[in-house]
């Protein structure tokens, strides 16, 4: 979940709000976890076949996140320990473009850097600048279980590496300096207890 850099704080959370994707099959929104969380912190399994299963929570994933709404959305997240995740960093007036990534791998990356102002959708409005390489090339199944190998761009390379990232129990608070991290953490436990509360 990403904004860019100089955008109003709401770009791209709201630019994806209220769309309707047009998947078939009852789709569910589930829960979030927020940071700090054990499951968050854990590398991810292989998806072993591209099942009814696999598909259902690819969906469900996709509505969560566009429910949210995010521009990305990785399995840990919803607590499931499995190598897939979900992006669309299409703008509102766009067409949407659902992606599914089912066990992603980073093939290239360029040598040119961007910084994006990255946010996270389990760590509800803390936002920090993150460099990463502006382009990378992933090569992954989609929701058919057919191979696929795609360039991203911008927005979407920015995602894409903080989705894969996910995958492998990093945060893009793991980016900052330690006290930084410090306090965004305690800053999310506050959160988290005040939520509990609720
Ligand atoms: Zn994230």
């Amino acid at each position: 979940m990403l904004r860019v850099r100089g955008a109003g704080a709401s770009g791209f959370w709201a630019s994806c709000e209220g769309r309707a994707i047009g998947l078939n099959g009852g789709m569910s929104v589930k829960e979030i976890l927020l940071h700090p969380d054990a499951l968050l912190k854990k590398k991810c399994a292989p998806v072993d076949g591209v099942t009814p299963e696999v598909q259902a929570l690819a969906r469900d994933m996709l509505e969560t996140m566009y429910d949210a709404p995010g521009v990305g959305l990785a399995a840990p997240q919803v607590g499931v320990l499995q190598r897939i995740f979900v992006m669309d960093c299409t703008m509102k007036e766009e067409e949407p473009e659902p992606l599914v990534l089912i066990n992603p791998t980073l093939v290239w990356t360029s040598d040119e850097k961007n910084v994006y102002n990255e946010g996270c959708l389990s760590l509800p409005e803390m936002y920090e600048d993150v460099e990463r390489p502006a382009s990378a090339v992933m090569q992954f199944l989609d929701i058919d279980g057919a191979q696929q190998e795609r360039e991203f761009d911008e927005l979407w390379a920015t995602c894409a590496q903080h989705e894969l990232d996910h995958l492998n129990g990093k945060l893009f608070i793991d980016y900052l300096s330690g006290l930084k991290r410090t306090m965004i953490t305690k800053k999310m436990m506050k959160v988290k207890k005040e939520r509990a509360r609720e």
